[in-house]
């Protein structure tokens, strides 16, 4: 497909400015939580300047208003240029601004996405012990005190949680009726009394996420977006803030941080050898398949014929070719590669096989486990039957 000479002047533009501009040896510079945190900080800021941090905002905010066609050539030239991924600002650009705009009051518009691009960041607190595919089974308890509702629960995988300043945080303020009735969407303030975050250690070494436990937090009533007992919409807003441009930016990182897997087949003399090639060849297959159907999901979006269960399809598609990238870097990379110190701060392509192995795993439930994305395609792509409830293990 060529590209229209708008889309090719702005891929000029971006790679221009990215090639002044982009951050050079950041790998290396994350040897601790705050530099990782002043790193990202600083790029968004740059970001934010050259006008490509929200490409997705309106347009009355700088860099914002772009079409959904423009987005892509712009994440595509950051994963090009290899720049960091902005972990710590996503949910702040993404789902906090879009629930914003689509369900937040005036008020909240112009208090909270101003402090946005000024670096404030949020977290997001959905999930809980006993509430994750089944989210509406949420128990955090929310009950009103006059101007004020008091919270008690707790929540766990929020990302990056140690470093927000605010929370989008979903409550159930009622029992009565369906499950999904009783929820209420509130904006919580990450250093309010009673709220204890607790990074979690993860099995290669980082701290990505957290658990957050609420111990009787007041949070005025204006804090709430929509009406109470009608947070599950104003859930949905949040949730499909993002509309699978991560998906194709990562397929991208993934394809350009090939070279890893050359340089170690070079490193260990194995160019002549007939099975690593094999591998090898398979693999650069898979990526390339990877990056079209990323790209053949966005261009349906573009062109308004996306299809149901299309999401689903990418996401079970990227997080198993990723296992296989970083199986196969853990299999040449060899026991010395595997015992460096691996702190990844949720980049996926280090180099530090054992650990990218590892993490590749997240892919496999954040944002809705590999199991739900399949009942997803079964069900709603290919109008499969639903499975009798007793086939469910109790
Ligand atoms: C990297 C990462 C970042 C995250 N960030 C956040 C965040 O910032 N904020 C937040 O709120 N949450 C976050 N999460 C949580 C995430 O949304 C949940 O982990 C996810 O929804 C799955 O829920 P669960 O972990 O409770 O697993 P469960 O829902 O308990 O699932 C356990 C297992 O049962 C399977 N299963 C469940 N239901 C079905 C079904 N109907 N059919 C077939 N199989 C099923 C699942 O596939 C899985 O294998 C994050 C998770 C990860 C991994």
């Amino acid at each position: 497909m060529t590209e229209g000479k708008e889309l090719e002047g702005l891929r000029q533009e971006v790679r221009g400015w990215l090639d002044a501009n982009a951050p050079r040896g950041w790998r290396e510079s994350y040897d601790n939580h705050e530099a990782f945190a002043q790193s990202q900080r600083e790029w968004f800021a740059k970001l934010v300047e050259g006008g490509y941090a929200i490409p997705h905002w309106p347009a009355e905010w700088p860099g914002g208003g772009r079409s959904l066609a423009e987005q892509k050539v712009i994440y595509e030239e950051l994963a090009r240029a290899d720049t960091p991924r902005l972990l710590l600002s996503f949910v702040s650009t993404y789902h906090a601004a879009s629930t914003f705009f689509e369900c937040g009051s005036e008020e909240q518009k112009a208090r909270y996405l101003p402090k946005i691009l000024e670096g404030e960041t949020w977290c997001q607190g959905f999930s809980e012990p006993n509430a994750g595919s089944d989210l509406a089974a949420l128990k955090t308890k929310a009950e009103r005190k006059g101007d004020v509702y008091v919270v008690n629960g707790q929540k766990v995988w929020s990302t990056m949680a140690q470093y927000a300043d605010k929370c989008l945080l979903l409550v159930r303020t009622s029992s009565d009726g369906p499950k999904q009735a009783g929820i209420t969407y509130l904006l919580m303030d990450m250093k309010a009394k009673g709220v204890t975050v607790r990074p979690i250690n993860q099995i290669q070494g980082d701290q990505e996420f957290c658990e957050i436990f609420l111990d009787d937090v007041e949070i005025p009533v204006e804090e709430r977006v929509g009406e109470e007992g009608q947070g599950w919409a104003v859930a949905q807003a949040t949730l499909a803030s993002e509309r699978g441009l991560t998906l194709m930016e990562l397929s991208y990182r993934m394809q350009g941080a090939l070279w890893r897997i050359a340089e170690l087949i070079r490193k260990n003399g194995l160019e002549e050898d007939a099975g690593v090639l094999r591998d090898f060849g398979h693999l650069v297959t898979r990526i390339d398949c990877t990056c079209a159907i990323a790209d053949q999901f966005l261009q349906n979006r573009i062109d308004g014929a996306e299809r149901v269960g299309d999401a689903s399809l990418v996401k079970n598609t990227y997080s198993r070719v990723l296992r296989e990238y970083s199986l196969l870097g853990t299999r040449l990379g060899g026991i010395d590669e595997q015992y460096q110190a691996p702190i990844t701060f949720g980049d996926l392509n280090t180099g530090n096989w054992m650990a990218d192995f590892m993490n590749s795993y997240a892919w496999t439930i954040a944002g809705g486990s590999e199991e739900v994305q399949r009942n997803i395609i079964a069900e709603r792509m290919l109008e499969m039957q639903r499975e009798p409830k007793d086939w469910v293990a109790s």
